[in-house]
Order: structure tokens, then C-alpha cells, then sequence
């Protein structure tokens, strides 16, 4: 995967825009501090804040991860391993809540990735 793409960004918390610097202060979804994020790129300077309450509609793409999360887990535990559907009602919500700062901070990278395009490796 060439690390000047969108989905390296996404995917390794990175800037969307020279890919170098982090995004979130913390590396992992699972700190206390896993909402905590840069204002600037730290590497590049690019603005993580382009308007106030710019990240408002990034609950939509965490609300798109948690529906494809349900249907892959329904299609897998009740239709493919065939459990019954309380089980898979009954593990689905601490699921969802154990994910939810990692959906949370994918939701916000993915939104900022929508508007900043990243740099060609030939101008960096
Ligand atoms: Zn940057």
C-alpha cells in the first residue's frame, strides 16, 4: 500500500495531507486519551480544524460502522454459524460499546480525509 493514499491515513492515524504526522495524540483507540487530537498536523502544519463543529457530521460515518458492523456479525453468528438470535442480541451491545472509540476516531479520519486530498509523493 503506497503510504501517500487516503486509506493509509485512515487506516495508521496519520494526516491526511503528508501522511507523516499523527492525527490523534494517542496511537490507540483505547487510552483515556483516545479523543484527544492535534489541531495542526504536527508534521505539516495542515489545520485538523477546518470550521467549528466541523466533525459534527462524522456521527453519520460512525453510524454507517456500526450498521455494517451489525449486518456482517448477523450475517456471520445467526445466519452462518446459525446462533440463536438472542445470543447475538445479547453480545451485540457490548460489542458496539467496546468499539465505539474506535469507530469513533475512524468516523473522524475518514471525514477529514473526504476534504483533504493528500500530497503526490513528487511534491513532497
Ligand atoms: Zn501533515
Amino acid at each position: 500500500m503506497s503510504s501517500h493514499s487516503r486509506l493509509h491515513s485512515i487506516l495508521f492515524n496519520k494526516c491526511p495531507r503528508c501522511q507523516q504526522g499523527d492525527f490523534f495524540v494517542s496511537n490507540s483507540a483505547f487510552s483515556r486519551n483516545f479523543d484527544k487530537m492535534h489541531d495542526h498536523c504536527p508534521h505539516c502544519g495542515e489545520n485538523f480544524m477546518p470550521e467549528p463543529g466541523f466533525y459534527w457530521a462524522s456521527m453519520f460515518v460512525s453510524y454507517a460502522f456500526y450498521t455494517i458492523y451489525a449486518l456482517i456479525t448477523f450475517a456471520v453468528v445467526v445466519k452462518w454459524l446459525d446462533i440463536d438470535l438472542d445470543y447475538y442480541l445479547i453480545g451485540l451491545v457490548p460489542t458496539l460499546i467496546l468499539l465505539t472509540p474506535y469507530f469513533f476516531r475512524l468516523a473522524r479520519r475518514v471525514w477529514l480525509s473526504i476534504f483533504i486530498s493528500p500530497k503526490s509523493a513528487s511534491s513532497l
